[in-house]
């Protein structure tokens, strides 16, 4: 099994000409709510992509906690752990511009109430293979999972994202970190990927920088080193390609797949992503990644 502790928010993604100045009003041409926050993405993904998947964290008692269960049940993942707590759910306030430009207010609702793993988010993590960390969750609660995790010596995966210090009892408890590349420069303060992903190596034993359309770059501690090409696809939506990227590499190398292709299977799932419009509404289904690498 593989548990992602982190955070379910609902995406409300308004587009408009231009973004509306402070006391100006401007009518918008489209809409919609969409499924979201790190943790449900990588959930979802993972799910779509083969695994057995617990979610674990937290909705509000409001109309958009019930459509992120739902979302994420109707994925095929166990939804026992995904609290319910009183008060608003975590949205995403999303302004998209003609230009393609887009400002976001985050708004961590019961995300923010989140302080550390329940007893049950503790059981099901030492039952887990796998756990998928993002940093949307107070950095107390993230490390609190993590060190959970070590205990039981289950592999930790870190999204490092969004970035921010990370402390000593988080990172020890890491086995993977994967950062986009800016991410990866922003912990380091190295800014080529090569230079930074020996950088990551001093703080933790295996390290994928994802590099958008140029593909990823794994490195551990061993030695070994890799660099998969991305798939060639006609991009027309990025959202969550680094969360459909990590959900689906801890699938298959929970699996036994050995890490290059692992790494191509993740690639190929990202790839599919990134055609697709939305976050949760855009991962590939297991059948589609696997027709992909053949
Ligand atoms: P994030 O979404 O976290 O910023 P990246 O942009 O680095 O992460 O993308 C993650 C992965 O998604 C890449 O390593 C690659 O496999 C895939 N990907 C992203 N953009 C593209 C693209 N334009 N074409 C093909 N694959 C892509």
């Amino acid at each position: 099994m593989i548990s992602v502790f982190g955070s379910a928010n609902m995406d409300l993604v308004a587009y408009v000409s231009q973004a509306p100045r402070r006391g100006e009003t401007v009518t918008g041409h489209r809409f919609r709510t969409v499924p979201g926050g790190k943790g449900a993405n990588q959930a979802i993904a993972a799910a779509r992509a083969g695994g057995e998947v617990a979610f674990l964290g937290a909705v509000g008692d409001d109309g958009f906690g019930a459509e992120m269960r739902v979302t994420l049940a109707d994925a095929g993942v166990d939804v026992r752990g995904l609290r319910q707590v009183p008060g608003p759910s975590g949205i995403a306030h999303i302004v998209v511009d003609d230009s393609g430009g887009n400002s976001i207010i985050v708004v961590p609702g019961a995300n923010g109430t989140v302080t550390g793993p329940s007893g049950s988010d503790l059981a099901a993590i030492a039952s887990s293979q796998a756990l998928l960390l993002q940093l949307e969750l107070p950095m107390e609660a993230v490390a609190g999972a993590a060190q959970a995790a070590r205990v039981s010596a289950v592999h930790v995966y870190l999204t490092p994202a969004p970035a921010q210090p990370l402390p000593a009892e988080l990172l020890e408890a890491v086995t993977t970190i994967v950062p986009n590349e800016h991410e990866a420069a922003a912990i380091t303060g190295v800014s080529t990927p090569d230079g930074a992903l020996d950088a990551l190596l001093e703080l933790v034993p295996e390290a994928v920088i994802t590099l958008g359309s140029e593909g990823a770059l794994y490195g551990a501690r061993s030695g070994e080193r890799h660099r998969v090409p991305a798939v060639k696809v006609n991009a027309v939506d990025t959202t969550a390609a680094g969360d459909t990227f990590v959900g689906a590499l801890a699938v298959a190398r929970s699996e036994g797949m050995a890490v290059p292709r692992a790494l191509e299977f993740a690639s190929a799932a990202a790839a599919l992503s990134v055609q697709r419009e939305g976050a949760s509404t855009s991962m590939p289904s297991r059948r589609d990644i696997e027709d992909t690498l053949t």
